[in-house]
């Protein structure tokens, strides 16, 4: 039978092979080296920000981010609830409190007045609102032109988690340049990777260079080990880096090939009455790296959920999976503060991820396209 048809599957290429040998055959094996210098510099530039630090995972970045900007016992992020567990993650390990937002249903990302809301009431309650943590859902960057002049205004610090966003655009500013810092993702599954690393950036050079020390066990810059915080080991390695460095090379053809795999969806599947494109609108395409094509099907027009969906796809292996499920609907999450309106409830229950990555061709996005409509027509 046909091969498995994967989600996102990394693709690596001649040019990642040469970077990586170069690494090990210059000696540069543990752990830091002249690639993640060269990486950081390059990954700044491509963002459009003075400083980076490569880190270990998006998740670290995520970490370090909010120590930095003094979340802990006693205070609150306010966070989307609809995104991948890390963001959540990172938050409980500093000990602060999340406190989960909405989606806005055109797109998934977080409903910015709905997350205003949060904050003021947290505020009026008289509780310590340490940071804003946005999402760029997808690969689509969440609304910075309504959430970052308002959460300005009101002295609130934003962190963008832009781990999905890598190439994304808003406002004509690149994904990664929102907020105090940002954090990108380079796991397997991203728009490129680094096999599992991540990356702090900003423009607050003194923030980075901090962020830089705790991740590297908080040594002191003294000939002998000198402590005087609790650091982390949570550097990116050299042969690592090497790896990122061939893929940045070739983010824009990556990039491309999901917008066109994104094209032969929309004439496949856009349609069907009832089957919606999250994100799609007038701008779509230009604020989005097209990372994952998602789509959602009409509970009035189709007597099918995402489940059935999922199942019915999988078990002709084609990797179709459940949109990230909300936060505040995680056992782990359960006593956890939300503000909810039932947006992203709804499209965890209507929405699905259709295969993505850059390495497929038209025949296997043709065969999951059939395979999508033989299950809406049953
Ligand atoms: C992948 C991801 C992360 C975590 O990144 P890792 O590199 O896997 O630790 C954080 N937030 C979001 C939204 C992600 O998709």
């Amino acid at each position: 039978m046909s091969e498995r048809i994967h989600l996102s599957k990394a693709e690596v290429t001649e040019v990642e092979e040469q970077f990586v040998l170069a690494a090990l055959r210059s000696g540069w094996i543990a752990p830091l080296g002249p690639d993640v210098e060269a990486f950081e510099a390059e990954i700044a530039d491509r963002v459009g920000v003075k400083h980076a630090v490569a880190l270990a995972s998006g998740t670290a970045a995520l970490h370090l981010a909010l120590l930095e900007l003094g979340a802990g016992p006693g205070t609150c992020v306010v966070l989307p609830s609809m995104t991948f567990a890390a963001s959540a993650n990172a938050v409980v390990y500093t000990g602060a409190e999340p406190v989960f937002v909405d989606s806005r249903p055109s797109d998934g990302n977080v409903d910015p007045v709905l997350l205003l809301q949060a904050v003021d009431e947290l505020r009026d309650e008289g509780r310590t609102v340490a940071a804003v943590m946005a999402v760029d859902l997808f690969g689509r960057a969440a609304d910075y032109e309504a959430i970052e002049p308002a959460l300005a205004n009101r002295g609130i610090a934003l962190i963008e988690d832009a781990a999905e966003a890598l190439g994304a655009r808003r406002g004509g500013k690149p994904a990664g340049s929102f907020g105090r810092c940002a954090a990108l993702s380079f796991n397997g599954n991203k728009i490129m990777t680094t096999s599992g690393g991540g990356m702090l950036l900003g423009d607050d050079g003194p923030l980075i260079e901090h962020a830089r020390t705790l991740a590297t066990q908080a040594r002191e810059p003294v000939p002998w080990y000198e402590h005087k915080e609790i650091g982390y080991n949570y550097r990116m390695s050299n042969i690592l880096a090497a790896l990122g460095r061939g893929q940045l090379r070739r983010l824009d053809h990556m990039i491309g090939r999901r917008r066109a795999i994104r094209q032969l969806y929309r004439e496949g599947l856009g349609n069907l009455a009832g089957v919606r494109f999250l994100g799609d609108g007038a701008d779509a395409d230009a604020c989005d790296n097209c990372w994952l094509t998602c789509v959602t099907v009409d509970r009035e027009s189709y007597d099918l959920t995402a489940d059935r969906l999922v199942a019915s796809l999988n078990c002709h292996d084609v990797e179709v999976r459940h949109l990230w499920k909300p936060m505040h609907l995680q056992p782990v999450f359960g006593g956890a503060r939300s503000f909810v309106t039932g947006a992203s409830e709804r499209l965890f229950s209507t929405g699905v991820t259709l295969p993505s990555g850059a390495n497929l061709r038209d025949d296997q996005i043709a065969r999951v396209i059939d395979l999508f409509q033989s299950a809406l027509a049953r």
